[in-house]
Order: C-alpha cells, then structure tokens, then sequence
C-alpha cells in the first residue's frame, strides 16, 4: 500500500493554512495512477485555495514496484540516515533491487531502466562514453540521460539518451542493441554488495570515482 499522511501547510504569499498529501510510499503494483503523478512530478505541488499559487513542496519518499522488484528511494538532501537501512533491509532480503537516489531526474531514468528490465550499471557505462564523446571545452555536459527503447525506421532496436551542453540545444543519441548486446549482458547487476552505499547508490559518481573528481563533482 502507498503511505500518504496529510500535513498542514501554510502558503507563503497569502498565510492561509491547507491540507497537503504527503506521499512517504507509493507503491505503483497496487496504485497504478500514482506512477503518472510521479512522472509528471506533481506529487508534490501544492496549489493554495486561497489565493491559488502554486509551490513546490519537495519530501523524501520510497518508489516501490512490487511486479518488477525494486525500490527506489528519493531523499532531498540525497543521504540515507540511519534508520532508514533496517526498513530497505526488509526489501533487500526479499530479493529486491534498492537505489537511492538524490533528484527527481535520477529516480525518473532508474524507473525507465528497470521497467526495461536493464541494468543501470550498464546505462551508466553507455552515459559516461556519451560524456566523453559529447564533452567540448566551450561546450560541456551538463547532464545525459536514458530516455527509451527505441527502433529506428530499419525497425533496429536501441537505446534513446539525451544529452545536454551548456549554451546548446539538447542533443539525442542512440546505441542501437546489436552493438551493445554483449556489454548489457556482461554488466554486474550490482556494484557492490548489500548493505555497502555503493549498492544503493549507481550513478557517475560511484562508478567512475576519477572521472567523476576531475570533472569537479
Ligand atoms: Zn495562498
């Protein structure tokens, strides 16, 4: 079941006081709408009665998908406490897939991947020869992300990214399957094993730890 408490909340243009729905769990298996408002983001807009503005109200919260077996875990300040390791303890033993996650962009691309059924070892793999490739001195990449399955009009399957660089228009890129069909299938499920951070925590940073502090992240 999905956890939603109702919490007061004051607008900050009018004072006016309001209930806002604050989704600590959505569970997409049983609350199948809930995935669309994750997608849209608007889970966590706030529209006051009052005087009708709107504001962004953003609160950790966990995704789980009990059909796919994964749980992702969104944190504002994107560090997990203490506490919360016994909770996704329950899950991992369960055989569940576990991530954390620190923006609203990562947890949508995590989505994407694994209802593909990909790795998102492998993903990052494919983003990094992007980075490199896309990367210009005037020019530098500021974000890539999986978008899709896709096929091109040969009907050839492959997977979608979108790449974005400073002052430039965001660019679209595709590995078409064949070629990549051996590294997705050699590619480690996991980074490390549970309850190492390194499980939990798939991205950039933790894969290319080098690359990563030279690019100054
Ligand atoms: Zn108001």
């Amino acid at each position: 079941m999905s956890k939603i408490l109702t919490q007061r909340v004051k607008c900050n243009q009018c004072d006016n006081e309001d209930d806002f729905p604050v989704h600590h769990s959505v569970n997409v298996s049983l609350d199948p709408d809930l995935k669309e408002r994750v997608f849209k983001k608007d889970l966590f807009n706030f529209s006051c009665d009052t005087c009708g503005c709107n504001a962004i109200i953003l609160h950790d919260f966990l995704y789980h998908d009990m059909k796919n077996k994964f749980i992702i875990q969104y944190l504002t300040k994107g560090q997990l406490t203490p506490e919360m390791t016994p909770g996704l303890a329950l899950f991992a033993e369960q055989g569940y897939k576990i991530r954390v996650v620190g923006n609203l962009n990562d947890l949508i691309e995590k989505i994407l991947i694994f209802d593909q059924g990909l790795k998102d070892t492998a993903i990052e793999v494919l983003k990094a020869t992007i980075m490199a490739k896309e990367d210009e001195k005037d020019k530098p990449v500021t974000s890539v992300y999986f978008a899709a399955k896709s096929k091109n009009d040969n009907g050839e399957e492959g997977l979608y990214f979108v790449a974005t660089r400073e002052k430039d228009e965001p660019k679209y890129l595709t590995f078409l399957m064949k070629d990549i069909k051996t590294h997705l299938e050699s590619a480690p499920e996991e980074l490390a094993k549970w309850p190492d951070p390194k499980s939990m925590i798939v991205n950039f940073k933790t894969m290319f730890p080098e690359d990563s502090e030279k690019k100054g992240e």
